[in-house]
Formats: structure tokens, sequence, C-alpha cells
């Protein structure tokens, strides 16, 4: 039986992928879990799952679980520091890494997990943006590891390229990810000026975490999908379009020279992308709910608007730009998003600081992680201090 460890296991994706193990617990077993603060919660997985080994990084928390761990006679292993989520990940009984923590704090572990030969199912979209060229490197250097997107729009169009699409990609015209357009998008500019962060994190589609529910009221999310996407299908830029589709029931679609056009279809429910990263090339049982066409009304589409939603457009340069440009764009995005939930700067700051910060920085070379890892520090530093 495969031996899953899930980093970020407390949030959504996290949760997520332990409600599509709980419907296939003859084919998966869960060798680790990992959280930052949410003690709580992450005790509970350990009681439902008994995982050999939990990484919980806030320390002040930790005395206290490994008591009630003990308490409930469950033999979990707990550690605390960040290296640890490296060290679980690359412990020789796990086949398969499901990497869902938020931001660049995922970059390490994922990086690990690759270097180790693992199949990965990438959620955490940021680290292929800040590294996706290294990433690319280590695993082609590591032929038994692999990489499965979960995001909704590349399993979409993970499941529409051909599979031969990483050697032959003469076919293929254009792979276009859809976009629901976030909670604002019939908002006038001036309106956007004073949106709150709780409105912000209301998507109307998807239930999500409050990070990446912010990137979708800005479209910054569809920017770093667009990185994502080209890093993991290796399509060129100007093969890849953005059309904003509200509905969020096509959730991603490849077209090809002759005409045709390859979508995946379903209800707006990770699960569904969990499940077939998990089993892929086969099909499990998700407990997602199935479409029902006979209450679909219309399905629309319109073009992205981009001057309302800069933060796309940023994201295009950044990918035009390249080196370490997504880098800069990534982090800078993370910490004005935080600032942003925090009320600290309002909606159009977050573009603000993104623009600045990629001024700043500009683009240079990188050839290892720490360099990365270095950049993204130092740009977190710089735009906290011109917030
Ligand atoms: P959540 O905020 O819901 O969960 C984040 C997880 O990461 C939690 O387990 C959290 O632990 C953990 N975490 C947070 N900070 C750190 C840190 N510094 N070090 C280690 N672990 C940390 O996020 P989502 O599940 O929404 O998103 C996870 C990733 O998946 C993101 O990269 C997102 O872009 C991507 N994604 C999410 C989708 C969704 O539908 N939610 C869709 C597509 C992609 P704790 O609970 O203890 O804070
Ligand atoms: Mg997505």
């Amino acid at each position: 039986m495969p031996q899953v460890a899930i980093l970020g296991s407390t949030g959504s994706i996290g949760t997520s992928t332990l409600e599509v193990i709980r419907h296939n617990l003859d084919k998966y077993q869960i060798i680790a879990l990992t959280a930052n603060t949410d003690a709580d919660k992450l005790l509970s997985q350990c009681i439902e799952f008994k995982p050999k080994y939990a990484v919980l990084l806030d320390k002040s928390k930790a005395l206290h679980l490994e008591a009630q761990l003990k308490n409930h006679q469950l033999t979990t292993i707990l550690l605390t520091n960040k290296e640890d989520l490296s060290y679980v990940v690359q412990l020789p009984e796990v086949d398969i890494v499901m990497s869902a923590i938020v931001g660049s704090h995922g970059l390490m572990p994922t990086y690990s997990a690759i270097l180790a030969g693992k199949r990965v199912l990438l959620a955490n979209k940021e680290s292929l943006v800040a590294a996706g060229r290294l990433i690319n490197d280590a695993l082609k250097a590591n032929p038994k590891a692999s990489l499965i997107p979960v995001d909704s729009e590349h399993s979409a169009i993970f499941q529409s390229l051909p599979t031969d699409f990483a050697t032959n990609k003469n076919g293929i015209n254009k792979i276009i990810l859809t976009a629901s357009g976030g909670p604002f998008r019939e908002y006038l500019k001036e309106q956007l000026v004073s949106v709150t962060p709780e409105m912000a994190v209301k998507h109307p589609n998807w239930s999500m975490g409050k990070k990446i529910s912010v990137d979708s009221s800005t479209l910054m999310n569809k920017g770093l999908e667009v990185i994502e996407a080209y890093w993991l299908f290796g399509t060129d830029l100007d093969k890849i379009d953005v059309v904003v589709h509200p509905q969020s029931i096509i959730h991603s679609m490849v077209e090809y020279i002759d005409g045709s056009i390859i979508a995946q279809l379903g209800t707006p429910d990770m699960k569904t992308p969990i499940a077939y990263a998990l089993s892929y090339p086969d099909r499990i049982v998700s407990g997602s709910s199935k479409l029902d066409f006979s209450t679909l009304s219309s399905l629309t589409f319109e073009k992205p608007d981009y001057e309302r939603f800069p933060c796309l457009t940023l994201a295009f340069e950044a990918l035009k730009t390249g080196r370490s440009s997504p880098a800069v764009l990534n982090a800078a995005n993370e910490v004005a998003v935080s600032l942003f939930l925090e009320h600290k700067i309002s909606f159009y700051d977050i573009y603000k600081l993104i623009k600045s910060a990629m001024e700043y920085f500009g683009t240079r070379d990188y050839s290892t992680i720490d360099e990365i890892i270095a950049i993204d520090k130092a740009v977190r530093e710089y735009t906290n201090s011109i917030a």
C-alpha cells in the first residue's frame, strides 16, 4: 500500500486530501502529517490516521500535543523543526508526498521530496513559481521522482494533454487556463479601492485558504498559475491564454492545431484533482459531488480585465523577464497579501508593493535553492520595509 506524507495536512488542501483518503483506506496509508500551528486539528488527524510521524512547527504547543498523543496511546513521533519537513518526506518508506503548505515555506520540503525520488502531488504552486527551473532540473536528475499537478486548472490540462506531451508538442496549439474572476469580477475600479480582506476571502465558487483566496481576488492566483503551467508543461509563454469563466465548471482546456479543444469539467471541488493526482493513471472515488448538467443554466466566458486586476500583468511580466523575477513577484505578493489580511494596506497596495519590489530587485541568475531562499528573504524584508 503506498505510504503518503501530507505537508500542510491541517489546511484546506490537506483536509481535502484526508477526505479522499478516507474514501480509499484500502489503497493508501498515512505515514506523516505536518502543520504549522493548528495543534488541535493535527491531534484529531493523528487519532484518526495514526501516522508514524507528525510535525508541528509551533514549539510552544508541541509539549502539550506530545502529552495528548501519549494519552491516546499513539506511538506517533512528534517533530518540531523546519528541517523535519524535509526529513519526513525523504523517509525511504514514503511513496507519495502531498505538497500543500501555503507559500514559499513549502519550497524546501517539496524540493527535498523530488531529490529523494518521490511522487510529489503539487498544490504548493509558489514553489514552482519561485524555483521552476531548479525543480525541473531536479526532476530530470531523479527519474524516479514525478510531479503531478493538484491545482484544478493544471490537473485539467494534464488530463487534456496527450500522454507523451513532454516529448511531443507538435499538435498542441494553446493551453487555455480558466479563471473564475474571483469575488470582485464585476466591481468597478472605484469600488475595488475600498474592498476589505473579509470580502476578498469569500470566493464565489471555491472554499480555500485565506492566502489563495486573496490571490484569486487580485487575479494574482491566475498569474501564478500561468507561471506554474509554463514550468509544468514546458509550454511557450505565448501559447498560454487566460479566459474568465465565472461558473468554474470547465477547469481548463487544451486547443490543438486541428481546431479540437479538449477540456476537463466537474463541480468546483478540489477532491477531484486531488484524487486524480493520488491515483494517476488510475481513477479512484473522490467523494466529490457529480456535475448535474440539467441544473446548469449557462457557461459564460469573458476576457480578463488587466486594468482593474494589474497583478495579472505583473505575473506575465515576471515570466517574460525570467530568471529571479518570478521569485521576487512571489515573495512580494506573499508579504503584501498578509499585510492586506492584517488590514495594514489596501487592495491596490498589494499591486503597488509587488511592482516596487520587482523594480527594486530587477532580475538575476540563480543556480541553487539556497540562492532562491536568500532572494525570497531579501524581498520579504524589503517589501515589509516599504509598506
Ligand atoms: P491553508 O492556509 O488552508 O493551509 C496551509 C497549510 O500549510 C496548513 O496546514 C498550515 O498549517 C501550513 N503552513 C502554513 N504556514 C506554514 C509554514 N510557515 N511552515 C509550514 N507549514 C505551514 O492553504 P490551502 O490549503 O488553501 O493552500 C495550500 C497550497 O495549495 C497553496 O500553495 C495554494 O496556493 C494551493 N492551492 C490551494 C487550493 C485550495 O483550494 N485551497 C487550490 C489550488 C492550489 P496550520 O494549519 O497549522 O496553520
Ligand atoms: Mg487553481
